[in-house]
């Protein structure tokens, strides 16, 4: 059974453009949603990526 590193997932995903809407064409930030790691879009403030 393959380990799935979540850390590698954030730093993959990280520098992405937004898949949240297709208006936005804000870059995922690493950050923090709720005290938790995640990736962040700054320009809707949607976490995308939230790893516990
Ligand atoms: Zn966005």
């Amino acid at each position: 059974m393959a380990t799935v590193d979540r850390r590698s997932v954030l730093q993959k995903l990280e520098g992405k453009e937004c898949p949240w809407t297709e208006d936005c064409t804000g870059t995922l930030e690493r950050g923090r949603y709720k005290g938790d790691e995640a990736l962040v879009c700054p320009d809707c403030d949607t976490p995308i990526v939230r790893i516990w």
